[in-house]
């Protein structure tokens, strides 16, 4: 049992009973300690998933404003070798996106055999903001549950790992780090009256967030809601969960590792043999 509560049936879902600063009986200092582990082992892992070429990897991170999208990833990438890794925002679809079918411009970004996506935020956001603000008619973003896990049905049948993370914060937690953005200069960057606008849709948003896990939560793709109040606590949580993920292919990307070896070497001795030895 981890940190972070799985989502992977069709059972009702409610926000409300999972506590945002849940944070696994760590302290601060504890937690940087496993994140260090955690992380040193997730490197290991997604060398061998780059190395064995059987597997993607799809990072999905969904969560409110402030909600620590943007730390998590930062997070994620110092034990993420860059070239087998993208990172990808999704935003208001532009007008090419709005165009097509909510799913192409994300069918576009997702890994092949070798790589990872991060998405920072992804095809939920059509089930998410766009059923809170009527962007579409109700029966529109109704229908796309099940377009939805049956597009994340192929990832999966074509070696993709599914990983989906919610990070949950409270409300007064999100108060705080607005309020905290206005204060510190650097954090001006990312000051915008939406968020608090989007604030004023907090209940719509729980609605629609626990319809979204508990429709598209499965035992193959599952949704990990992750207490994200404390980010130090957050992160251990991602990445345990991503490491409890990965481990158990680590046997058969190393036999499959082995594997080419062995063609490989067969092949050098069959050259050597035929040269006549080394020279
Ligand atoms: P940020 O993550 O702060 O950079 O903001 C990106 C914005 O794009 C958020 O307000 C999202 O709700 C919005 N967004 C992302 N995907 C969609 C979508 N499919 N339809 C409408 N808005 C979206
Ligand atoms: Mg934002």
């Amino acid at each position: 049992m981890g940190y972070a509560k799985e989502i992977a049936g069709k059972d009702k879902v409610s926000l409300a009973r999972v506590n945002p600063s849940e944070d696994g009986g760590l302290n601060k200092e504890e937690a940087l300690q496993k994140v260090a582990a955690l992380g040193a082992e997730m490197m290991d892992l997604l060398d061998l998933l780059y190395e064995a070429g059987q597997n993607g990897l799809l990072i999905i991170l969904q969560g409110r404003d402030t909600s620590g999208k943007d730390g998590t990833i930062r997070r994620l990438l110092s034990f993420v070798n860059a070239q087998s890794a993208q990172v990808i925002p999704f935003k208001i679809p532009t007008p090419d996106e709005a165009a097509h079918d909510f799913l192409w411009r994300i069918h576009k970004q997702t890994p092949g055999r070798s790589c990872i996506s991060i998405f920072n935020r992804s095809h939920y956001e059509d089930v998410l903001v766009v059923r809170v603000h009527n962007l579409v008619p109700d029966a529109v973003w109704k229908r796309r549950y099940d377009y939805i896990n049956t597009f994340e049905k192929g990832l999966l049948d074509a070696d993709t790992i599914i990983l989906k993370f919610y990070l949950h914060i409270s409300k007064d937690e999100q108060k705080q780090r607005l309020l905290d953005r206005e204060k510190e200069v650097t954090k001006s960057w990312k000051l915008s009256v939406g968020d608090w606008k989007e604030r004023d849709f907090w209940d719509d948003y729980t609605e629609a967030y626990e319809d979204a896990l508990a429709k598209c939560g499965t035992k193959e793709a599952p949704w990990y809601i992750i207490p994200a109040n404390h980010k130090w606590f957050r992160d251990v949580a991602v990445l345990e969960q991503i490491v409890v993920a990965l481990r158990p292919y680590k046997k058969p990307w190393l036999d499959h590792l082995e594997k080419i070896g062995e063609v490989a070497k067969k092949e050098i001795a069959e050259y050597r043999r035929q040269k006549g030895g080394i020279e």
